[in-house]
């Protein structure tokens, strides 16, 4: 098959590194599994060896779709031809565990439309660039922000390139992201466009983009930049 650069596909080819991921998940009897872009399926079969109750992938590729049809036989796995940054998560169940070895040039829409259906996916774990996967634990950035306020992160491991065919220009990484227990009952429309201007610019002091006084009154220097903030302040600055 003629691998697309345009939907960024690199397979995994490493035994050893898929069976990982899919032990990442921990996976368990009756579980309801989403996988974004399967791609010709490596990761699908492995997570079909789990005794889960269905496994519902979403590819965009036609091509692949036909390959997975061909070369996987299993009642639990359901198909949808789509995006996954589009895609409505929690039509799928209320529930969801996702796996995926996203496409690299959409990874962050991705995730992003992970968060919006947070309350059908209690974790996902998933392979992404490696400065992606640091960026997201770390900050400074609004979608780092924005996936911390919902769930825990971990880095789980790096993989290098030469696991996936083709090899990718640079590295990969896979993290794992966990439901956290109290999570605030924000407006994620509200809350997106709040963080996205919080973090624009975000080397401007915040007197520049908010109001003092509230700066003030949440205890936060005026003369501090966006990206010095903690996720506990950003929190406190928005419900104020
Ligand atoms: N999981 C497979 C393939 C990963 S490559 C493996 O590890 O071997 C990324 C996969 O995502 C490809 O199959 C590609 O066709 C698919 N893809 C690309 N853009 C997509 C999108 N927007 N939504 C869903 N799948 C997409």
């Amino acid at each position: 098959m003629r691998l697309k650069k345009r939907y960024g596909q690199h397979l995994l080819i490493s035994p050893g590194v898929i069976s990982k991921i899919v032990e990442f998940a921990q996976l368990e009897d009756g579980d309801t599994v989403v996988e974004i872009g399967p791609g010709t399926g490596n990761l699908t079969k492995e997570i079909l060896k789990k005794p889960i109750k269905a496994l519902h992938v979403i590819e965009v590729d036609e091509e692949m779709i036909s390959f997975i049809v061909e070369r996987i036989k299993d009642d639990r796995l359901v198909i949808h031809r789509g995006e996954a940054q589009s895609f409505n998560l929690c039509s799928l169940g209320d529930e969801l565990k996702v796996l995926g070895n996203l496409p690299y040039n959409v990874a962050s829409l991705i995730l992003e439309n992970l968060v919006f259906h947070k309350d059908c996916m209690p974790l996902a774990v998933l392979t992404v660039q490696k400065e992606v996967a640091e960026k997201i634990q770390k900050g400074p950035s609004w979608l780092s922000t924005f996936v911390r306020t919902f769930y825990r992160v971990e880095y789980m491991m790096s993989i290098p390139p030469r696991f996936f065919l083709p090899p990718p220009k640079v590295d990969s990484a896979v993290i794992r992201l966990s439901s956290l227990s109290h999570q605030p009952s924000f407006d994620l429309k509200d809350y997106k466009a709040f963080l996205t201007k919080l973090y624009s610019n975000r080397r401007k002091a915040l007197k520049n983009k908010m109001d003092k006084k509230t700066l003030l009154r949440a205890g936060i220097d005026p003369m501090r930049r966006a990206e010095e903030l903690s996720l506990d302040e950003v929190m406190r600055l928005y419900t104020l």
